[in-house]
């Protein structure tokens, strides 16, 4: 609604400034029109006014001839002569026909004496200028040529002969001459006598009208006269006089090819010499065409002010809404950034909490590892007080044993007592070694190790074990190639450790064996130690490796998680399976040691 109330008033508007523009434009025009012609018409007028002033004293010059005298005295005179003296004069002076006349008014010579036309014979007595010159007065007429039917103007002087006039000389000039000067297609001129009659005209139609009605009786003189043959000199306006005719800005002018008038802006320039007046016209239409291309141009350029202004203010408003929508945008983020703020808040304390009770649990672990390892403290006091008590109780016995058998001198006796105490301190060494592993520190010494080696000296060392116990060794050539990076002593403990837990295994085994295999991929060491012994069912094989889990009566149960350990500490793996053909097979998984270690 509001829209087309807008569109309205704009239409409005711009019709209202449409007509605004036209009269103005109209009246512009109209004054630069008149302003032209005025000038124009007076150009033109002036410019005839010159050429009809270089006429107008000929005449008189020429009337002083002496040669024009005999054929005006002498009748019998051979006006040939004088006819070829006027041809020349015409010829010199541009003139369209000069001619002598008797003071009847006939015409004696003429330079046009050779054309069918001539004017030679004709009288002329009838004319105004003849009239004039023959009363002594210089003549100037302008008349349709009564036997040449051509427009001209007439200038006449009298020939005197000793103070006598004995007839008039007469210079006829075509008037075509207005139409080399006048050179504005578009403007329409005429040229009017006293009376108003049109005499010369660019419009033919125009010709021998009247610019205002002429009254009867001088419409009769004129004709009479034939100044202008025979024409009915219509008028071609209504005003009364021609001052009224000149006063107006814009006249109609209704000329008989035309059922409509025509508007013109008219402009007049009196020659007061020749007693004519020079109008030009301008058709009005001409400021019509103008009003019209303005109206366009102005209507263009409304059309394009219209859209620039609807778009400007469809902009202004889109910037309104568009700041409205970044404020609420704004007070969005607003309110988002200040949930996530306090969602922010809410998570550092939940970390704080977890921190703080990753701490505490921390701190419970190692509580718990202390009491773990005071367990195990507990544990590896009375696992070595069993393990070291029997063999020291075994020494107490064959200590004391030596000694009454000193006192009875059986010497050989107490040498066997004493080899038996030696063999006992061995095995308490011995006990004392497995518990070392303990106490030692998780020093890193690695080095590049040959795994055949470790695996050869761990079986040195259980040699007679195994002899004792007839366990069978299947076992391929060991390569030399594969290197581990590997504490060598460590390493060999845990191979001992498997071995040894393999022999224990293999205790009631009918023909019992033991396997070894060392192989190795590019990247990758294993190494199989398997037994044909009782092997161990689910349940254990989760918990075998899990400190102080033992089946044995005399067992400490660590020496699998030591294992363990150790490998592990050499960024391999201890596992555990099922042999086939039954026992059990512990694999270790080392990283090949392809490159010198530094
Ligand atoms: P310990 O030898 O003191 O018992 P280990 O950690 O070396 O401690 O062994 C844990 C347990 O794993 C043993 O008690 C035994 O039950 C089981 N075990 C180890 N090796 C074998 C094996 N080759 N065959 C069957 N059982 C085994």
């Amino acid at each position: 609604m509001r829209k087309t109330k807008c569109l309205g008033l704009i239409v409005i508007v711009g019709i209202l400034l449409n007509i605004l523009i036209g009269q103005l434009t109209y009246q512009q025009v109209k004054q630069h029109l008149a302003e032209k012609l005025i000038l124009d018409v007076n150009q033109l007028g002036q410019k005839l006014d010159a050429q009809l002033n270089r006429y107008s004293k000929l005449p008189e010059v020429l009337a002083n001839d002496p040669r024009l005298l005999a054929p005006l005295t002498n009748e019998n005179h051979n006006r040939a002569d004088t006819n070829q003296l006027l041809q020349q004069w015409a010829k010199t002076l541009g003139a369209d026909t000069i001619y002598l006349i008797d003071h009847s008014g006939t015409t004696l010579a003429a330079s046009n004496w050779q054309q069918a036309n001539s004017f030679v014979g004709q009288n002329y007595a009838f004319r105004p200028y003849f009239r004039q010159a023959i009363n002594g007065q210089l003549g100037q007429y302008f008349a349709l040529g009564a036997s040449s039917d051509k427009r001209g103007y007439y200038f006449s002087a009298p020939v005197y002969n000793q103070g006598e006039i004995d007839g008039v000389i007469t210079i006829k000039v075509d008037l075509s001459l207005v139409e080399d000067i006048w050179q504005y297609e578009e403007i329409e001129y005429a040229i009017a006598d006293h009376n108003g009659v049109i005499f010369y005209s660019s419009e033919d139609n125009w010709l021998y009208r009247s610019l205002i009605p002429l009254n009867e009786e001088l419409k009769t003189q004129i004709i009479n006269s034939r100044q202008y043959g025979q024409a009915a000199l219509l008028p071609l306006t209504q005003y009364r006089n021609l001052t009224e005719f000149s006063n107006q800005e814009i006249s109609d002018l209704t000329s008989p090819s035309q059922e409509q008038a025509t508007s013109y802006v008219v402009a007049s320039h009196d020659m007061v010499q020749a007693g004519w007046s020079i109008y030009g016209f301008s058709p009005i239409q001409a400021a019509y065409q103008y009003v019209g291309q303005a109206i366009m141009m102005f209507s263009v350029f409304y059309a394009l002010l219209c859209l620039a202004l609807t778009s400007w203010w469809q902009t202004l408003n889109t910037q309104k809404a568009l700041a409205q929508l970044n404020d609420q945008l704004e007070q969005l983020v607003i309110k988002r950034t200040k949930n996530l703020l306090e969602t922010n808040q809410q998570l550092r304390e939940t970390i704080e909490q977890y921190e703080r009770s990753q701490a505490e649990l921390k701190q419970t672990q190692s509580e718990l590892v202390q009491a773990a390892k005071l367990a195990m403290l507990g544990e590896l006091s009375a696992s070595i007080n069993h393990e070291i008590n029997q063999p020291l109780a075994a020494m107490r016995t064959y200590a004391e044993n030596s000694r009454k058998l000193l006192q009875k001198e059986r010497y050989d006796s107490v040498a066997g007592n004493i080899e038996e105490i030696i063999k006992l301190n061995q095995m308490v060494a011995d006990i004392i070694a497995r518990f070392k592993v303990f106490a030692r520190k998780a020093n890193d010494n690695r080095e590049r190790t040959v795994a055949a080696d470790s695996i050869r000296a761990a079986i040195g060392l259980l040699r007679n074990r195994l002899i004792k116990q007839g366990v069978i060794l299947r076992m391929d050539e060991l390569p030399n190639d594969i290197m581990i990076n590997a504490d060598a002593v460590q390493f060999e403990q845990v191979i001992i450790n498997l071995l040894s837990n393999a022999i224990q295994a293999l205790a009631n085994a009918h023909q019992p064996q033991i396997g070894i295999k060392l192989d190795s991929g590019d990247s990758l060491v294993k190494i199989h130690i398997w037994d044909n012994g009782p092997g161990l069912d689910d349940g254990q094989k989760k918990r075998i490796f899990t400190p102080f889990f033992t089946t044995k009566s005399d067992g400490l149960g660590l020496g699998l998680t030591i294992s363990r350990r150790i490998i592990d500490s050499f960024s391999g793996s201890l596992t555990v399976t099922d042999h086939t053909g039954g026992g059990a097979e512990f694999i270790i998984t080392l990283p090949r040691c392809t490159e010198e270690l530094e």
